[in-house]
C-alpha cells in the first residue's frame, strides 16, 4: 500500500493537491475492478485496445485515480486525479521496481522456454512449510504480469518466487529491473516463443540478462549451449545433470509404473529422490527444484519427503452444469488466498446474474497468521458479492462465525461443517437451485465428492471446451483487424454446439462488439443469461417480433414484406429509431434484397422515423475457395455500391460488413467496419492463420466393455464388421444419437485410445460404437477415448466423412455434457 502522493513522486511528477489516499491495487484490466476506492488504474495501450477508452466507465464505477499518457479534462471527471506520464507501462514498472527494492530477502526468478509455472508451483509446494512465500499468480510473467506479481510482496513474506517470460530482445532488461532475483532458475531453452529470436543462443543470452546480479544460477549442465554459455560468461552456477561438472550429479534414473526414482550425488553425499511422475518434463522440473532446495540449505530428508508428495499443477478451473440449473465451478485442488481471487473472478464472469455461492474448505496456509487468512477470505467473499458461504473444516467452524459477528459482515447466509462427510450428509437439505457455485478446497478435503454430488448426471460422453483457447483465438483474429474494425461473433446454433450462453459470457467479458444469432429464441436465451451486447438476429420471423423488441434484439431485414411488417410492429409498440440491419443479396442467393431493389429500399428508409439502419451487410458464398476469389471480390463490390446508394438516400452512415472467418484471414480489404467471426473462434481456420490458433474442443467418451474376438466373428448390426484374425475390440459410449455419424462406421473413422489410433469396426449404433484396440496394450473398461481433439483434429474427422467441421460441431447432441475449463 502506498499513498498516492508518494506514487506521484516515484513517477517524478510535481503535482500539488494530490489527495493523501492509500492505493492498494494497481489495476490494468478494467474488468477486474473490485475495490474502486483504493485502485489506481493504468491506461495501458495495446495494439487494439487503448486503456484510456475505459476511463469514463471506470469513473462511473467509482475509480478516481488514473495514470494516463493523454491529456484529460477535469471537466468531465470532476473528482478524478490524473497522473500524466509519457509511458504508462513504464510507470507501472517503475512503481513495482521501487516496491521490490524495499525487501531484502531472497527472490527466486524463474525463466526458460518451458516449465516455468510448474517449477514455480512445485517450489511453492516444497517450500511452503519453510517460508512465507509470495509468488506470481497463475503464469503472470509478462511485462504487465511481472509488475503485478511483484506488487504483492509484503512485509510478512520472507521468500518470493516470480516467473519471467519474454518474446523478443530487450524485454528481459526491464523484467530484471523489476524482479532483481537473488537466485536464478533457468528451466531450459527450447522452441517455445522463438518467433522474436534468431537462434537459441540469442534467446539464451537474453534470458540470462535476468540473472546478471543473481548470487547463483541453477541450470541443466547436460544442455551444452547452456553450460558453455554460463561457463564462458563466468556466471555463478549451480549445475545439475549427468555431466561431470554438475554440483548435483545424476547417477541413475529409474522409472516404474507411476514413479521415478533418481539417484543423486551432492557434496560427497549420495541420496535418492522419488517423484510420483514418469515423464521427462516432470523429471527435469523436479531436478531443477531439488537444486534450488539444496541452495537454500533445506535438509535432504525434507527434500525427499517433499518430492514424494509433489502434486500435479492443475490450474484448470472447471465449469459444469449442475443439478437444478446450477452452475458449478470446480476448483477442488487448492485453497490459498491468491487462487481464491482468481476463482472468484471466474465465478463472476460465468455467473449469468445467478446468486453466487462459495463452498470453501479450511485454507491451510502455513506461515500466515490464521486470523488474517480468514479475514482476507471474508473480505474477498464480500467484495465479490457472494450470497451464501459454506465453510468446511475446523478452522472454518472457528473463524467464520467469529469474524462475521465481529465485523458486522454484510454476509448473512453462511453455515459451517466439521468435515466434507458431515456436509455431504446435509447436502440435500441445502436446496441448491439457480445458483453459481464455486467449490474450492485443499486436496485433503476431497471436494471431488461434493462436485460429483452437485453435478448434473448425464452419460459419460463429454464435450470439453477450453475457454482459454477461445479467448486466445478471439485475440488472434482481433490482432489481424485494423484497430477501427469491430468484431461481431456469430454464436448461432448454441455457439456452434459449444454452448451459447457460456461462450457469449466469455465474449462479453473480452469485449466483443456484437453478437449474431440465427433465430430470435437464441437471442432471448442470451438476454436471460445477462448478455447486454448488441445482438443481430439473422432470421427474424413475424411471430418473434414481440420478443425481438422486448429483449432489444436487432433484426436482419432482408425483404420488403419483412420491412413493412417490422415497421408496423415498431409503430404499434410506439418506439422510434429501432436498430435494424439490412442484408443485400450479392451472390449467395440465400437471404437479402436484390441489388436492383436497393434504390427503392433506400427511399423507403429515408426519413423513416421508426427504423434506424445499424448496418448494411452481405454474406460471402465461397470466401475459403481460392478458385472463387474473383467472385468473392465481385460480391464485395456489389455490397459497396449498394451501401453507397443507401447512404446517399438516408443521409447517415452505418456499419458495413461482409467477412466471415476465412475472409478475415484471406482478404484484409474486406474487413470494412466490422467482421463476423464464426468457426475461427474454435481454432479452425484458413492455413494462413491456423498455426496461431488453438483447437478449443475435445470430444471424449469412455470404454464400456472390452472383448476378445476370434477369426470369423462379426461385430454390430447386419454383421458388417467381419473379424479376420484374433482381435480385441472395445465398446465406446457414443453413437449416432450423440452426433457420431453412421458414415464413420466400418473403418472410415477412428478414435484415440492411449494416444493410439483405434479404427471403428462395424456399423455405428445409436448409443455405442465398437473400435479395434488389438494393438493397444493395457486398455481397461472405463478408460478414456478421444473422439476428436488433441492428436485427432476435428478437420480430419470431417474430411474422412466427407463433410465440414461445422456439421460435426453443431450435430453433437444435447445429451452430451459440455464441460468448460479455464486456466
Ligand atoms: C455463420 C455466419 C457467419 C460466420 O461464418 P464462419 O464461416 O463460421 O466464420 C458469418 N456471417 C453469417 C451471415 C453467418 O450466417
Amino acid at each position: 500500500m502506498y499513498a498516492l502522493p508518494q506514487i506521484a513522486k516515484l513517477l517524478k511528477l510535481s503535482l500539488h493537491d494530490i489527495p493523501d489516499v492509500m492505493i492498494d491495487t494497481l489495476l490494468t484490466d478494467s474488468r477486474k475492478l473490485v475495490h474502486p476506492d483504493s485502485s489506481l488504474f493504468f491506461a495501458l495501450s495495446g495494439s487494439r485496445r487503448d486503456g484510456h477508452a475505459f476511463i469514463p466507465e471506470l469513473y462511473k464505477k467509482g475509480v478516481r485515480y488514473f495514470v494516463v499518457s493523454e491529456p484529460f479534462s477535469k471537466k468531465n471527471f470532476p473528482k478524478a486525479v490524473f497522473l500524466k506520464v509519457s509511458n504508462v507501462l513504464e510507470a507501472l514498472q517503475t512503481i513495482a521496481a521501487y516496491h521490490r527494492q524495499q525487501f531484502q530477502w531472497e527472490v527466486i526468478g524463474v525463466t526458460g522456454s518451458n516449465g516455468k509455472t510448474i517449477v514455480k508451483e512445485w517450489l511453492y509446494q516444497l517450500l511452503q512449510h519453510h517460508y512465507n512465500i509470495v509468488r506470481s499468480p497463475k503464469s503472470y510473467n509478462s511485462q504487465i504480469g511481472v509488475p503485478l506479481s511483484v506488487w504483492q510482496m509484503e512485509p510478512h513474506n520472507n521468500l518470493a518466487i516470480f516467473e519471467a517470460g519474454i518474446s523478443c530482445r530487450g524485454e528481459m532488461e526491464r523484467l530484471y529491473r523489476i524482479i532483481r532475483p537473488t537466485i536464478g532458475v533457468l528451466t531450459n531453452i527450447g522452441a517455445a516463443h522463438s518467433e522474436g529470436f534468431e537462434s537459441n543462443a540469442e534467446k539464451l543470452e537474453e534470458k540470462l540478462e535476468l540473472f546478471k546480479t543473481a548470487k547463483i544460477i541453477i541450470a541443466n549442465a547436460d544442455d551444452r549451449l547452456i553450460r558453455d554459455t554460463i561457463v564462458k560468461k563466468q556466471l555463478p552456477a549451480f549445475f545439475w545433470g549427468k555431466h561431470r561438472d554438475s554440483q548435483l550429479r545424476i547417477a541413475s534414473i529409474k522409472n516404474d509404473k507411476s514413479d521415478t526414482t533418481i539417484r543423486l550425488r551432492y557434496e560427497k553425499q549420495r541420496f535418492e529422490i522419488t517423484i510420483p511422475f514418469t515423464d521427462n518434463a516432470s523429471i527435469e522440473n523436479a531436478l531443477t527444484a531439488c537444486a534450488v532446495l539444496l541452495c537454500l540449505k533445506i535438509d535432504i530428508a525434507d527434500i525427499q519427503s517433499g518430492m514424494r508428495h509433489l502434486q500435479p499443477v492443475n490450474m484448470r478451473l472447471e465449469f459444469k452444469k449442475g443439478i437444478n440449473n446450477c452452475i458449478i465451478i470446480n476448483d477442488s485442488y487448492s485453497a490459498d488466498t491468491d487462487s481464491l481471487s482468481i476463482a472468484l473472478d471466474f465465478l463472476q464472469q460465468q455467473s449469468r446474474g445467478f446468486n453466487k455461492t462459495a463452498i470453501l474448505s479450511d485454507f491451510l496456509q502455513t506461515g500466515k497468521n490464521v486470523e488474517e487468512v480468514y479475514c482476507t477470505i471474508l473480505s474477498q467473499i464480500e467484495k465479490h458479492k457472494i450470497k451464501r458461504l459454506i465453510g468446511i473444516g475446523p478452522q472454518m467452524q472457528t473463524w467464520l462465525p467469529r469474524l462475521i459477528g465481529e465485523k458486522k459482515s454484510s454476509l448473512t447466509d453462511f453455515s459451517t461443517y466439521a468435515s466434507t462427510k458431515e456436509f455431504l450428509r446435509h447436502i440435500h437439505t441445502l436446496h441448491f437451485k439457480d445458483e453459481a457455485i464455486l467449490v474450492k478446497g485443499a486436496r485433503i478435503f476431497e471436494f471431488e465428492e461434493i462436485v460429483a454430488q452437485l453435478e448434473q448426471k448425464l452419460h459419460q460422453t463429454i464435450l470439453e471446451i477450453n475457454l482459454n483457447a477461445i479467448a486466445h483465438n478471439f485475440r488472434i483474429y482481433q490482432e489481424i483487424l485494423k484497430p477501427t474494425t469491430k468484431m461481431m461473433v456469430m454464436v448461432k446454433a448454441f455457439a456452434y454446439g459449444s454452448g451459447g450462453t457460456e461462450i457469449a459470457s466469455l465474449l462479453q467479458y473480452h469485449k466483443a462488439d456484437y453478437l449474431g444469432v440465427a433465430y430470435a429464441d437464441e437471442g432471448v436465451e442470451l438476454r436471460k443469461a445477462g448478455i447486454t451486447l448488441p445482438i443481430m438476429v439473422l432470421n427474424p420471423e413475424e411471430s418473434a417480433f414481440d420478443s425481438i423488441t422486448e429483449y432489444n434484439l436487432e433484426p436482419d431485414i432482408f425483404s420488403f414484406t419483412m420491412l413493412e411488417a417490422f415497421e408496423r410492429h415498431v409503430q404499434k409498440i410506439g418506439v422510434k429509431n429501432y436498430p435494424i440491419h439490412i442484408e443485400v443479396e450479392t451472390g449467395m442467393n440465400r437471404l437479402g434484397f436484390d441489388t436492383a431493389d436497393v434504390p427503392l429500399l433506400a427511399q423507403r428508409l429515408k426519413n423513416n422515423p421508426y427504423l434506424h439502419i445499424q448496418s448494411v451487410f452481405s454474406h460471402l458464398a465461397a470466401s475459403e475457395d481460392k478458385v472463387e476469389d474473383a467472385f468473392t471480390l465481385q460480391q464485395y463490390e456489389k455490397l459497396m455500391t449498394a451501401s453507397e446508394t443507401i447512404k446517399e438516400w438516408v443521409g447517415y452512415s452505418f456499419l458495413r460488413h461482409i467477412a466471415n472467418s476465412s475472409a478475415i484471414a484471406r482478404f484484409p480489404k474486406l474487413q470494412l467496419d466490422m467482421v463476423r467471426l464464426g468457426i475461427g473462434l474454435y481454432g479452425i481456420g484458413d492455413k494462413r492463420i491456423r498455426k496461431k490458433l488453438q483447437p478449443a474442443l475435445t470430444l471424449r467418451s469412455t470404454i464400456a466393455q472390452v472383448k476378445q474376438l476370434k477369426k470369423g466373428d462379426t461385430v454390430s448390426y447386419n454383421r458388417r464388421g467381419v473379424i479376420k484374425k484374433d482381435t480385441v475390440i472395445a465398446t465406446v459410449r457414443i453413437g449416432y444419437a450423440d452426433g457420431y455419424y453412421r458414415r464413420l462406421g466400418n473403418g472410415v473413422g477412428y478414435m484415440l485410445v492411449k494416444n493410439k489410433k483405434a479404427p471403428v469396426v462395424g456399423t455405428v449404433c445409436m448409443d455405442m460404437v465398437m473400435i479395434d484396440i488389438t494393438h493397444i496394450k493395457g486398455v481397461k473398461e472405463g478408460d478414456d477415448v478421444i473422439v476428436f481433439g488433441n492428436g485427432l483434429p476435428l478437420e480430419e474427422l470431417a474430411e474422412r466423412m466427407d463433410t465440414i467441421p461445422y456439421e460435426i460441431m453443431t450435430g453433437i447432441s444435447q445429451r452430451v455434457k459440455r464441460v468448460y475449463w479455464s486456466e
